[in-house]
């Protein structure tokens, strides 16, 4: 298996981050809906079991039988399991439970760790963005994300124990570097749910800038009501409340990248 990345298509970008409840769903769908809003063709993968990106898209639950797990076990290409959402120029390959099981399904597989690359470069459709949405731990899946994308995507929550769970996920993108792809890098952190009343959340926010230097975004996702009702209503919050102080921050989130990929590609 060669082991370098193509240079042409679409950006692939894995939101990982080894922690639960950190951001990494809501910032997959928003950031994708903010890239899409852009101009930007985004496909969003979801790679975890629980299927929330899918879920908060409005991918019904019977719609699903065509799901990244086919796509792991090799029953679909990707292109097959993808479908519309309602923001123009965003897809998703939608997951079901169905995955949690792909790791011993595919476990003596000589390309396990390579199933999501394979089925990556075969992709048609002409997409700028492919945005995979990791589960919280560092299994199987994870590997295949970090193995498949250019960059990581590190969603890191403003709380005290933030900068613990962070040094884990980076041996862990050494290790990838390492066995499976050595163009590997970390695109960026994102801090989210930042709080402007608690002490702590700007304390959090320096110590990262301390550890992580300029990796980290300018942009801070605030902690803002409209962003969690949002995946009530099958919607990303840009079309729920497209004035609200998350959805803007998703928007600047999303030019950053753009202004960050400009300066990698002219590198
Ligand atoms: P992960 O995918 O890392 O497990 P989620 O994206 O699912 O994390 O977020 C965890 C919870 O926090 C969800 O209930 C989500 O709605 C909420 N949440 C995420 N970001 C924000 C935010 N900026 N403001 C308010 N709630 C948020
Ligand atoms: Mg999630």
């Amino acid at each position: 298996l060669s082991s370098s990345l193509p240079l042409t298509g679409p950006r692939v970008l894995a939101l990982a981050n080894q922690k639960g409840g950190v951001g990494k769903t809501t910032t997959a769908i928003n950031l994708g809906t903010a890239l899409a809003a852009i101009g930007e063709r985004v496909l969003i993968v979801d790679l975890d079991p629980q299927g929330n990106a899918s879920t908060g898209l409005g991918i019904d639950r019977r719609a699903r039988n065509r799901s990244t797990y086919h796509v792991l076990v090799g029953d679909l290409t990707l292109s097959e399991a993808v479908q519309e959402t309602s923001v123009p120029r965003l897809s998703i390959a939608p997951s079901t439970m169905d995955l949690s099981g792909v790791e011993i399904e595919i476990s003596t597989e000589k390309d396990r760790a390579y199933r999501l690359r394979q089925a990556i470069r075969g992709l048609g459709g002409d997409y700028s963005y492919v945005l995979i949405d990791c589960p919280p731990s560092l299994n199987l899946l994870t590997i295949n994300a970090m193995a498949a994308a250019n960059a990581i995507l590190v969603p890191l929550q403003c709380e005290f124990f933030a900068l613990e769970g962070l040094s884990q996920l980076i041996k862990t993108v050494e290790q990838v570097k390492t066995n499976f792809n050595p163009g590997l890098t970390i695109h960026g952190i994102v801090l989210t749910m930042y709080d402007a009343r608690n002490n702590l959340s700007a304390q959090v926010v320096d110590d990262v800038r301390q550890f992580m230097g300029d990796k980290v975004y300018q942009t801070i996702i605030p902690r803002n009501v409209r962003v969690s009702e949002a995946p009530s209503y099958g919607k990303p919050v840009l079309l729920y409340d497209l004035k609200c102080v998350g959805s803007q921050a998703y928007l600047r989130l999303a030019s950053e990248i753009i202004q960050r990929e400009k300066h990698l590609r002219a590198a």
